[in-house]
């Protein structure tokens, strides 16, 4: 069914890569939380598309533990991989316009010939100089070659709604990036633009990890002609040592958590207290926890946590105390 244009529609949308942690509970529970609390519908969609990393039994373990969270959803699960037409049809209009390129270097090659190999943050970066002659056809699935965006020099400037006015330069900080992989699948950027397009999402809530990426895929709905959603980007949870959460550590798995007696009240209560909504963390019930969140309140926060030290840290007392009954 076309998603019609007046509802507000939001997605939840993890990555198949490895078992949610804390930091997507507080994620994926505020996004959840606001979504209810605005009304907007809701769908769950899984990036599936880095095969790599996927193994069996990822889709089911995803969906059960975000349903135990008590997260809900009114449309999906999509799963990312099942309808690539839409994004087939995104890279021929790339290419019709030549914003695309075959290329058929590797990670080494670009930073070897690049005059400068990384962007201000110490991404890779694609060098112009490297662009292949013209006249290469776009050519799905050929697995010697990724194909990649042509980004001009210039800022892209878009407004957060929760982390305010925001400028990038995509063209200093990864050059020309990868739209279609080796793999023959589109990268997680076009994927992301037009699935997002296709589902008529009208508001991206997800981590701030992605702010920089939003600037590239804003490049992207512009050479697609496709409409620009409102950005919702929320600061992430560190751990003890001030490092953003990452997937690798499975010890922090919400499924470990569980199976070590953590109730999903504690968990809702943790998000709550790291969100300074209650005082200390003690658990809570769900309709409490929906009750906490709004806007305003999500736009405190994120003024509060602009400053890294107010950000709040994972550390071993904390996951001592989830399990603790
Ligand atoms: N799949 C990403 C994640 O799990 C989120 C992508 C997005 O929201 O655009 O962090």
């Amino acid at each position: 069914m076309p998603p019609s244009s007046n509802t507000r529609r939001t997605r939840i949308a993890p990555s198949l890569t490895g078992p949610l942690h804390l930091g997507h509970a507080r994620t994926f529970l505020l996004t959840w939380a606001l979504a209810r609390h605005e009304g907007w519908r809701v769908l769950l969609r899984l990036e599936d598309l880095d095969r790599s990393r996927l193994r069996p039994g990822m889709v089911e373990e995803t969906v059960e533990i975000l349903a135990w969270l008590g997260i809900d959803w009114d449309e999906g699960p999509l799963l990312q991989s099942e309808e690539l037409g839409p994004c087939h049809a995104a890279m021929a209009r790339l290419a019709e316009q030549r914003r695309v390129f075959a290329c058929g270097l590797s990670r080494r090659e670009i930073r070897a010939a690049a005059a400068a190999p990384h962007g201000p943050g110490g991404e890779l970066r694609f060098d112009p100089a490297l662009r292949p002659p013209p006249g290469d056809a776009w050519h799905c699935g050929d697995p010697r070659r990724s194909y990649r965006l042509r980004v001009d020099p210039g800022e892209v400037g878009f407004h957060d709604e929760l982390a305010g006015a925001q400028r990038f330069d995509p063209a200093a900080e990864c050059g020309d990036f990868v739209v279609w992989t080796r793999e023959g699948l589109p990268s997680y950027q076009l994927a992301v633009v037009v699935d997002d397009a296709r589902s008529g999402v009208s508001e991206v809530v997800r981590g701030e990890d992605l702010l920089g990426s939003t600037a590239r895929q804003i490049l992207l709905q512009r050479a697609l002609d496709l409409p620009t959603p409102r950005w919702w980007h929320l600061p992430l949870v560190a751990d003890a040592a001030g490092v953003r959460l990452a997937k690798r550590d499975g010890a922090l798995s919400i499924a470990a958590l569980r199976a070590a007696g953590a109730s999903r009240e504690r968990i809702l209560g943790l998000v709550a207290a790291w969100c300074r909504w209650i005082p200390q963390i003690e658990p809570i019930g769900l309709d409490a926890f929906r009750g906490l969140v709004d806007a305003e309140r999500l736009q405190a926060l994120a003024v509060h946590e602009a400053d890294p030290a107010n950000r709040p840290r994972l550390d071993a007392a904390t996951i001592a105390a989830l399990a603790a009954t």
